[in-house]
């Protein structure tokens, strides 16, 4: 009988998809942060490798800021296609495709990035490199290892797992498509040559079976969650399928349609619909649908019966008269669109969450699978690592579920909605009450783009959030909500008052990026850049008019009760540790910079000295012309007055959390210490 190994951790992760690997990227980045113990993680995959091409390919640009903050968004931004323009395909009078609409396909002035086209492989090449770096090779995804049962506890979560053989962790190629004799292409390589995969697999094991005593799991394990059957029927997805069957096609395109380096959204008379995707590497990603195939009487569609060349050829009729052929096919698959979303994505407990496609699943069109699973996790990922570290309050957990369901919520109404509208016919007139009005679909394209932008995500009031409104449910296993604990009672009258001191920094939102120069070496900064996910909350002081005596004496006011031994700064940090190890303080005035000087003007706190360093030259900015890269005008784009300036309280995850006057010091202790354990 081999006696089973039995190991503790800090955090569980099941699943190294892109949600799975978020995670573990943000927890490797939390080690500022000090903490008794350093923080263990580990990470577990069934499968044998990740995967090398075809899946999601979309960036949406609030993913690359998370990329940014987590210092690989460069690598995705040179390496992918960027989309930059949509055009709309619709029938003429004689039943003609033409074109008939060109849309940015970024709203313009929303982010400094724009969407992009990279495939998931490639993402998730760029998460495990950055997940080496930064946990010093400590998180390693460890491959071909499954759950077979888990049991929460007081204190830990029993996960006991089995390690899986390599035919048992390699998931089957599924078909032969005859023209370039590719399978579905899970385990090909892709284009690029430098994909590679450093299988390090081997983790002491007695027997193949281990238990692991987790502190928190976080299941990330796919649509086919099994950690979220693990927790019971309570947690299984909700929702529904629909008629509409899709092929997805990665090609590199020998055609004469003009569009085809475009994104198109394509309604053909009678043949079905068709999304162009240009992609990296000369290929074209096709989405398109099969009108042919069709449910049978249990509602879902036989898969086995779709080829390339079934979903080939209906590309060439909705494409006529346009020719369109491929030497080389990457990757393809057939879809059933529908939309699901679990009651719930976290354990009333506290102690397992589920995130990413475990708790939602959608069509993949609207290119927000990845994204939303990768923010849910993001979002998690700080939370439950400053929780373990003893930095937080457990009640931050809440605010999980309150944030992501409501977002996935939004984004399975968006799903139905836009779905719908792509899969049906087009309407031959304004009498055609069956057929999609092309002015409805452009619209819902418009908006939706805000929405796909990741962009719009607007948390409710938590004990992380101060701002009026409606909470957000938590769901628990009798389906009766929980109070969300902590929330910041503030009427609405006393919320708007505090927006209005930064209109362009709603709360509840991410903060926009605009350029403001260091006071120090007059280099400009996109201010987001300042904004690592390191797990650090930041206050921003708009210190304003630095150089008018009375903003300076207010100012230094501020700064007095900052640097006391009572103020929410000093006892934030532990003791011996940086004192913007917890929280830091960054500053943006609006003087002259070259009027004004960091060691004259700026109290010592907004600039520390370190007797190894000397003092910190990297928290004071101005707002201010640069040389080379313009005039930010961050002020005017925040919404903050230019004299008086104000307070900002920033999340770990970029979400302002807190707004008020420079005078609101209590208010601002106040919403530190309902999160901060001290
Ligand atoms: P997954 O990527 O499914 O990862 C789950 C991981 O868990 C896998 O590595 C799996 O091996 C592992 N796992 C599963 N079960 C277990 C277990 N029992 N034990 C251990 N490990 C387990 N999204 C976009 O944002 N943009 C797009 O353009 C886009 N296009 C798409 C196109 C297609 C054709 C498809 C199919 C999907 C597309 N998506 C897109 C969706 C996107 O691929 C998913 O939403 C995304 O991969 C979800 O990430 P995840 O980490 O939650 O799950």
């Amino acid at each position: 009988q081999p006696t089973i190994l039995e190991t503790n951790v800090d955090i569980l992760i099941i699943g190294a998809g892109p949600a799975g690997l978020m995670a573990a990227a943000s927890l490797a980045h939390l080690t500022p942060v000090p903490s008794a113990s350093p923080l263990s993680v580990r990470i577990i995959d069934k499968r044998s490798t990740k995967i090398f091409s075809g899946q999601a390919d979309g960036l949406q640009c609030r993913s690359l800021e998370i990329f940014d903050s987590l210092g690989f968004a460069d690598r995705a931004w040179k390496e992918a296609n960027h989309m930059i323009e949509i055009c709309m395909w619709n029938p003429d009078d004689s039943g003609m495709i033409q074109r008939s609409d060109r849309i940015p396909d970024t709203i313009v002035g929303l982010s400094r990035f724009q969407q992009i086209v990279l495939h998931q492989g490639r993402i998730e090449r760029f998460f495990l490199d950055n997940i080496q770096k930064y946990s010093g090779g400590a998180i390693e995804v460890e491959r071909g290892i499954m759950p077979i049962s888990l049991e929460i506890g007081e204190e830990y979560v029993k996960v006991k797992v089995r390690k899986l053989t390599e035919e048992e962790a390699a998931p089957p190629q599924v078909r032969t498509g005859s023209k370039s004799n590719v399978t579905d292409g899970i385990f090909r390589s892709n284009l690029v040559g430098d994909d590679y995969e450093n299988k390090k697999i081997t983790r002491e094991r007695n027997g193949g079976v281990e238990t692991i005593n987790a502190r928190f799991v976080i299941g990330c394990d796919g649509a086919r969650s099994w950690t979220r059957r693990a927790l019971g029927p309570e947690f299984e997805l909700q929702g529904e399928a629909t008629d509409f069957i899709w092929g997805v096609m990665d090609i590199i395109p020998i055609t004469d349609f003009p569009d085809i380096r475009m994104r198109c959204a394509i309604h053909s008379a009678n043949d079905g619909s068709l999304m162009v995707i240009p992609r990296e590497n000369h290929m074209v990603r096709l989405y398109i649908q099969l009108k042919e195939v069709t449910p049978d009487a249990s509602g879902r569609a036989d898969r086995t019966k779709i080829t390339p060349e079934l979903i080939f050829g209906a590309a060439q009729k909705i494409l006529k008269p346009y020719k369109i052929d491929y030497e080389y096919c990457d990757w393809w698959t057939a879809y059933q669109i529908g939309q699901r979303i679990s009651p719930s994505f976290s354990h009333p407990s506290n102690k397992v969450f589920l995130a990413g496609d475990a708790v939602h699943t959608h069509s993949p069109k609207a290119g927000q699978g990845m994204n939303v699973s990768m923010q849910d996790s993001f979002n998690l990922a700080w939370k439950v690592g400053l929780v373990a570290k003893g930095v937080c309050h457990p009640r931050i957990l809440d605010t999980y579920q309150s944030e992501r369901r409501r977002v996935a919520q939004d984004l399975i109404e968006f799903d139905h909605k836009f779905s719908r509208l792509f899969s049906g016919r087009p309407a031959k007139d304004v009498m055609d009450a069956e057929g999609v009005s092309m002015a409805e679909f452009k619209d819902a394209f418009l908006k939706g783009n805000l929405f796909a932008s990741g962009l719009s995500v607007d948390y409710g009031p938590s004990c992380l959030v101060v701002k009026n409104g409606d909470p957000g449910e938590l769901g628990d296993r009798s389906n009766r909500s929980r109070e969300l604990e902590g929330v910041h009672k503030i009427t609405e009258e006393a919320f708007n008052a505090k927006q209005s001191l930064a209109k362009g920094l709603p709360v509840g939102m991410r903060v926009n990026s605009f350029k403001v120069l260091s006071q120090s070496c007059a280099r400009p900064w996109h201010f987001q850049e300042r904004l690592k996910a390191d797990g650090r909350f930041r206050v921003v002081l708009f210190a304003g008019n630095i150089l008018n005596r009375n903003q300076k004496l207010r100012v230094q006011a501020f700064c007095d009760r900052l640097s006391s031994p009572v103020g929410f700064l000093r006892r934030a940090t532990p003791e011996g540790a940086r004192i913007d190890s917890v929280i830091e303080v960054l500053t943006i005035h609006s003087a002259k910079r070259t009027e004004t000087e960091l060691l004259r003007d700026f109290s010592d706190i907004l600039h520390p000295f370190d007797p190894r360093t000397g003092w910190d030259y990297n928290k004071v900015f101005v707002d201010d012309e640069s040389y080379h890269e313009g005039f930010g005008d961050a002020y005017s784009n925040y919404g903050v007055d230019k004299e008086r300036g104000c307070v900002v309280a920033v999340r770990p995850d970029q979400y302002v959390g807190w707004i008020g006057e420079l005078e609101d010091f209590e208010q601002l202790q106040e919403y530190f210490e309902g999160i901060l354990v001290w």
